[in-house]
């Protein structure tokens, strides 16, 4: 399957940044990988447009569960997809953190991501203490039965594994540690949603750099990246593309 890799720009940079990182992005070569860059919603216009004729896909960092109507300051799906997003990310772990995203809420945005023709980018993980205490696989296979809708499997939804304390600090599990975590999420994909789920993309998230990508990337059912951090600079993000 071919490899997505992905750049979380979070809530950093100015239009002109925004627009310059895109244009390097969209001026590099990634033969072998699929991009996607998603920018904060103030800054994916300016995107899309220096995003026109290369082959770098547009996404958003959150949509709400509601098409339209009274909801003061947020963003919905048909919104995005309106303006040329194509994906949309939800449920990371900072969302969840700072915004109380419980699997219910995520499952809904899901669904309305869905119903926009977008396609979600569903993120899952597992915090310190529920890593120390053995629990890592049991909390990210319930983070899954709780946030994937119906219809994710045949849209081509996309899964990113994110410990949490990996996020942002430079700490990674252990490659056994997350080839046996992707091995447990296709086995409760397939669980899910039969052989569709066997062809559906499982990124890894948390402390990628173009330093340990080639590794990641080369364990099983690691289909693709999600990166914070190295998304931010044009040429850390294609050498992690590059080493696919
Ligand atoms: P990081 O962030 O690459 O900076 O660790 C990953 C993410 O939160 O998606």
């Amino acid at each position: 399957m071919r490899p997505l890799i992905a750049g979380n720009w979070k809530m950093h940079g100015t239009l002109a940044s925004a627009r310059e990182l895109a244009a390097g992005v969209a001026a590099g070569a990634a033969p072998a990988a699929d991009l996607l860059v998603c920018p904060p919603f103030l800054h994916l216009s300016a995107v899309a447009e220096a995003l026109v004729g290369s082959a770098v896909a547009l996404g958003a960092q959150d949509c709400h569960a509601q098409p339209k109507g009274a909801h003061t300051g947020d963003v919905s799906a048909p919104m995005l997809a309106d303006l040329g997003a194509r994906f949309v990310i939800l449920g990371h772990s900072e969302r969840r953190a700072d915004h109380g995203e419980s699997d219910a809420v995520v499952l809904a945005k899901t669904g309305a991501a869905l119903a926009a023709g977008l396609t979600p980018v569903v993120c899952v993980g597992e915090s310190e203490a529920q890593r120390l205490a053995g629990e890592a696989e049991a909390v990210v296979a319930a983070q899954l039965a709780g946030s994937l809708p119906e219809g994710f499997a045949s849209a081509g939804g996309v899964v990113a594994y994110e410990p949490v304390w990996a996020i942002g600090t430079g700490r990674t599990p252990t490659e056994a540690d997350i080839a046996a975590m992707h091995a447990r999420i296709r086995q409760e994909l397939e669980g899910r949603f039969g052989s569709a789920g066997g062809t559906l993309r499982i990124l890894y998230g948390g402390s990628v750099k173009p330093g340990n990508a080639k590794a990641i990337l080369a364990l099983p059912h690691v289909d693709g990246a999600l990166v914070g951090g190295a998304s931010l600079v044009a040429g850390d993000f294609l050498g992690i593309a590059a080493a696919v």
